[in-house]
Formats: structure tokens, C-alpha cells, sequence
């Protein structure tokens, strides 16, 4: 665990999350009428191309994959991470490829300058392997941004995710959505099912995100289990899903994106 990167905690780290929150939004204008469900990956590690996009593909949806291409062909503590053909797979069944910065960054603790040229590498490296729309979809790692980043990468990306917990409605922030997580076990297998049926009693845009898909799955990923019985939930009850571009597009009668 020594190594494994993970941002300050702590009164000092809560405060920051809450500037950070407070500033430089973007509000959601839209009343959602009927729910949409965005499954999402970050990082993003093999298991999840290999064992969780079959399971959604069977249903006929696809996901959003926050990539970070410094990740490329290594192997971390979430398992073997994405290579290329993996990559260029998604792209070609559908799946939405977008960005997660190059080296993973902690925008709290990085120049927005620095952090902006970063995202721009990923994007150049993704584009390099034929993906046309990198700049729809960014998710922050570890969650944490800042107001300094944001106001450097609102005009690039359509929308950008963080990790807090909830369902998105009129008024959030798409300059850092709400997720819920398919991670935690049997308590956060309840956790995802639960906003599953909230998202249905009162529509807004329920975002998942996880990580590796394996039995043995990292404390930031889930079993194929839990994801094939959230699948089902949102199945059951007919709840639309749609990648994070494709709700954008849906929502959204302005450009999403600056041209490349
Ligand atoms: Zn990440």
C-alpha cells in the first residue's frame, strides 16, 4: 500500500475539496425528465476492457473510459493496465475513449498550467491511435480538483467528473459531477444499487465508476459479479445508458466541445 498514491486527508484536505467545489462552476441547466445511467472507468486497467465491457456490450450500452495513457502497458496495483489494442477495441465497438490526464495527476497539488499541458499530451497520444473525440469526457483522478484547473480545462472538456458521491440534477456542476461508486464490497454493492432505484424514483444522471473488473478485485474495484447485478438493476427497471459524450450530446443544443 506504501506506494500507492493517495491525496491528503484530513481538515486541511476537506477544506481544499470544498473550495474547490465552490468554485469556477458550470451549472447544469437541464430538468431531467427521465433518468440516464453513464457507466464509467478510470484509468483505466485490462480486467475492466476484458470483463466488465462484454457485460454491458450484451445489453447493447457502452461506457465512458477515462484514460491516462502514462498507464499504458504497465501493471499497478489495479492489475495490468489498458494497452493499446485494448484501447482502439473500445473505440471501434463504440465505447467513448476521453481523458484522465497523462501521468494521473492530483490537480490540488498541481499548477493548472501543468496540469492542463498534461491532459493536452493524453489527448495528443490518444488522437495519435485514431480517437477522434479525447476532449468530450475528462474525470480528475483521485477526484480532486481545484478552481485553478478547472477554469484552465472548462472550455476543452463538454463535462468533467470527480468522485464525490450522488446523483447529478438541475444546478450541478458539470465541471465536476457527482459518481457513485462500483467499488466496497457487499456494503457499496447496496451503496450502487441504491441510487440505482433513487435515480428511478427521482430522474437526474446517475454516473458510475470503477475500476478493475476480477475476482480478487482492488480496494477501488469491483467483482463481475457486482457489476453484472448493478447491470441488472438498471436493466430491470429500463433505465436508459448512455456514455457521458452521448448524455452531453442529449442534453446539451450547444457545441460540446472546442474543435481539435
Ligand atoms: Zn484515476
Amino acid at each position: 500500500m506504501s506506494n500507492i498514491y493517495q491525496p491528503a486527508g484530513g481538515l486541511f484536505g476537506k477544506v481544499r475539496r470544498l473550495a474547490a467545489r465552490a468554485g469556477v462552476r458550470r451549472s447544469l441547466q437541464t430538468d431531467f425528465s427521465a433518468p440516464v445511467v453513464s457507466f464509467t472507468f478510470d484509468d483505466f486497467p485490462r480486467s475492466a476492457a476484458l470483463n466488465g465491457a462484454p457485460m454491458l456490450e450484451r445489453r447493447g450500452w457502452n461506457a465512458t473510459w477515462y484514460t491516462a495513457m502514462g498507464f499504458l502497458g504497465t501493471t499497478t496495483h489495479l492489475g495490468e493496465m489498458m494497452e493499446r489494442a485494448d484501447i482502439e477495441a473500445l473505440s471501434a465497438r463504440g465505447h467513448e475513449i476521453a481523458c484522465h490526464t497523462y501521468a494521473h495527476l492530483d490537480a490540488s497539488h498541481c499548477d493548472p498550467v501543468v496540469f492542463a499541458d498534461d491532459c493536452e499530451r493524453n489527448c495528443a497520444e490518444l488522437m495519435d491511435l485514431g480517437i477522434l473525440r479525447p476532449r468530450t469526457s475528462f474525470a480528475f483522478p483521485y477526484g480532486e480538483a481545484s478552481p485553478g484547473t478547472k477554469s484552465a480545462l472548462q472550455g476543452r472538456y463538454g463535462a468533467m467528473r470527480g468522485v464525490r458521491h450522488g446523483i447529478n440534477r438541475k444546478g450541478d456542476d458539470l465541471n465536476l459531477l457527482k459518481a457513485v461508486a462500483l467499488d466496497g464490497g457487499k456494503a457499496g454493492l447496496e451503496k450502487a444499487l441504491r441510487a440505482v432505484h433513487e435515480v428511478d424514483q427521482a430522474p437526474g444522471w446517475l454516473i458510475f465508476y470503477g475500476h478493475d473488473v476480477r475476482e480478487n478485485p482492488s480496494e477501488w474495484g469491483c467483482t463481475p459479479d457486482f457489476l453484472a447485478t448493478v447491470c441488472e438493476a438498471v436493466a430491470a427497471l429500463d433505465l436508459p445508458v448512455l456514455t457521458v459524450g452521448d448524455t452531453l450530446a442529449m442534453i446539451s443544443d450547444k457545441p460540446l466541445r472546442a474543435s481539435a
